[in-house]
């Protein structure tokens, strides 16, 4: 059969190197609770001929291109009922999975941010993620406070997830090369259940902080009711990326008494 046509509207860009993609694979720790795994945008299956081999584990394959589909429903018949055509941002995990899953996956670039935020929405049922990004994505998405790549996503995700860096992949292992370097991060969920603060106020006032980075959280977040104890010298005199997620929920929770 034919190799699938590359398309760029689908951040399609498909890894030639057989142990890159195994190292992918095995970065998967399975030290989380779970029995199956999703992998996100599976393309021709370099990722997938990997996955197969883990007998353990009950795989499912979701693809937004129907050339993708056919390719992968002729080299893998024995996924037979597994390989689903859709958009990841859009299906609902509960119509496939009833127990814990893991996601991986060499997302599609375009919308890895928007990958992630849906894991966030599913936490407590995905365990483990291991994704390949841009770079600087994932460098960002791992980064801790005090960093100046730490932002708003890195944030929400470090609330619910410890997040590993793992390893840098080079263009040239591509089909077609993308412009960018890649990364891998895996993702491990965390032990925080329920935030002791109010969680849209707290996602408002991580989104609102980082707005502009540069300014105080004072002055970023004076559309709020700021609590008056904090006028001098205080955690409202920092800036968003010198806060840890801890300090983000202690500082939501101060706005939350002061009336939000
Ligand atoms: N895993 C393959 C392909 C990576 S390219 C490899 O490593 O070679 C990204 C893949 O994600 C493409 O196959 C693309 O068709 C698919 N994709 C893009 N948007 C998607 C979405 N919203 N849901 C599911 N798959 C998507």
């Amino acid at each position: 059969m034919k190799p699938v046509r590359a398309k760029k509207h689908l951040g399609q860009h498909f890894l030639k190197d057989k142990n890159i993609a195994a190292k992918i694979v095995e970065s998967l720790s399975g030290h989380q609770d779970y029995r199956e795994v999703l992998e996100v945008g599976p393309g021709m299956g370099v990722l997938t001929e990997f996955l197969v081999q883990k007998k353990d584990t009950g795989l499912y394959l979701i693809e937004i291109d129907r050339e993708s589909i056919e390719y992968l429903n002729e080299h893998f018949p024995q996924l037979e009922g597994h390989i689903i055509q859709g958009d990841f941002l859009k299906i609902n995990p509960d119509q496939y999975f009833k127990n814990a899953f893991a996601v991986i996956g060499n997302f599609p670039y375009n919308i890895s941010s928007q990958i992630f935020f849906k894991v966030i929405d599913h936490r407590n049922q995905i365990p483990e993620v291991v994704g390949m990004i841009q770079k600087e994505v994932a460098e960002r998405l791992a980064a801790k406070h005090g960093n100046k790549t730490y932002g708003i996503l890195s944030v929400l995700l470090q609330t619910y997830y410890d997040i590993e860096y793992l390893f840098t992949v080079h263009e040239h292992v591509f089909q077609p090369p993308p412009k960018v370097k890649s990364g891998v991060i895996r993702l491990r969920r965390n032990k925080r259940d329920k935030l002791p603060c109010d969680e849209v106020l707290f996602k408002t006032v991580v989104k609102q902080g980082f707005q502009n980075r540069r300014k105080t959280l004072r002055n970023a977040l004076k559309r709020l009711n700021l609590p008056q104890q904090l006028n001098q010298e205080s955690v409202l005199d920092k800036r968003a990326e010198q806060l840890s997620v801890e300090d983000f929920i202690q500082l939501t929770l101060l706005i939350q008494e002061a009336g939000n």
